[in-house]
């Protein structure tokens, strides 16, 4: 078997194929995921900020050094507060995983591999 469209092992190379872009999309990182996340900062606007559980009560967030120290710092990302690892549920669950950081908060969670 030969002829076009038959794969040679010898294809376009592995640094190409690997689009980071592509990958997050891939992770649920989606046009959709933009819109709630954003929304979600709407209503919680600052570093720190989670929604109440189930039974109205409020939720401890993660790494957020300034909710810990009382700061008042404008989050600008949604963050899950366990990673996901590519589960759906886990992703999309607002009221259980997600929370509100700021950059410095942000980055110290991804940082120590959460
Ligand atoms: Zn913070």
């Amino acid at each position: 078997m030969s002829g076009p469209g038959v794969p040679d092992g010898r294809g376009e190379p592995v640094e190409a194929r690997r689009e980071p872009k592509r990958s997050a999309y891939a992770r649920g990182y989606t046009k959709k995921w933009d819109a709630a996340a954003k929304r979600f900062r709407q209503l919680y606007p600052l570093c720190g900020m989670r929604p109440l559980d189930d039974d109205g009560r409020d939720q401890v967030p993660v790494m957020s050094q300034c909710y810990d120290e009382q700061r008042v710092t404008a989050a600008t990302q949604t963050d899950h507060v366990r990673p996901h690892r590519g589960d759906m549920t886990l992703f999309w669950d607002v009221t259980h995983n997600w929370q509100a950081l700021c950059r410095r908060c942000g980055a110290r969670k991804s940082q120590a591999g959460l």
